[in-house]
């Protein structure tokens, strides 16, 4: 079941002297429970795309459907409120609240979706435990390494139920170890939970994971290689 209709997507940038089209006819579909990267040389729509797909910037043209609904047919509020209840986001600078602990910043999006205290707590710990920092929770991003920083917003992206979770090079900033360790979680969350990934990457280790491949350049889909 595809949960994911793309229709001829396209993203031009006019503000600048230049135009710039980002994101140039892209129709894909995604299923449930894919692990797929989105890869390509800087520059080549990445970012743009997953941007378009979260919600988070306004295609030129064409239509994302999610679950079938048409998702930049919706009012800004709407659009809002269907990104809060239904994607995950993970950046390449793991965007943490500073001032908040591990279980705060895991439990922040629950409190917004108006989830009583007792129960985002107990998700909030189950979830951090789940991604390996079970003893980290109470610290905040400061004390973190990147690497559990990172693994922190994963948690973050899970704790609505969102039906799929974007991630823009989640593994950018990270050392080796850190980014293997960050790639068995995501696998283990999808293998064992279902939880759909979508992720772009330069890093040929993290390609390797994914089961499915789609090349981007200058906007377009070069190829797209299911493993
Ligand atoms: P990637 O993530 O693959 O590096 P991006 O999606 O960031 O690619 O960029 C795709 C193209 O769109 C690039 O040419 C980039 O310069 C341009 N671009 C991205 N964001 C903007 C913006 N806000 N304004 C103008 N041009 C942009
Ligand atoms: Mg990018």
């Amino acid at each position: 079941m595809n949960i994911i209709e793309i229709k001829d997507l396209v993203k031009i940038y006019d503000s600048t002297e230049i135009e710039v089209t980002a994101v140039n006819h892209i129709n894909l579909n995604f299923e449930k429970g894919e692990f797929s990267a989105v890869v390509g040389p800087s520059g080549s729509g990445k970012t743009t795309f997953l941007n378009l797909l979260g919600g988070l910037d306004r295609p030129t043209a064409g239509h994302i459907m999610i679950d079938g609904i048409d998702l930049w047919s919706l009012k800004p509020r709407q659009i809002t409120d269907f990104r809060l209840h239904n994607i995950g986001f993970v950046f390449q600078s793991y965007n943490l609240l500073p001032v908040l602990t591990a279980k705060e910043n895991v439990e922040f999006i629950m409190d917004l979706q108006g989830w009583p205290k007792a129960e985002r707590e107990k998700r909030a710990k189950e979830l951090l435990e789940a991604v390996g920092l079970g003893d980290r929770i109470h610290s905040r991003p400061g004390k973190l390494s990147g690497g559990q920083q990172q693994r922190v917003a994963v948690a973050r992206a899970l704790a609505s139920k969102p039906k799929f979770i974007l991630a823009d090079e989640p593994t950018a900033n990270l050392d080796s170890h850190s980014t293997e360790n960050l790639l068995d979680i995501m696998e283990k969350l999808n293998r064992e939970e279902g939880i759909t990934f979508i992720f772009s990457t330069h890093d040929a280790r993290v390609v390797k994971k994914a089961h499915r491949v789609i090349t981007l350049e200058d906007g377009k889909v070069l190829s797209d290689e299911k493993k």
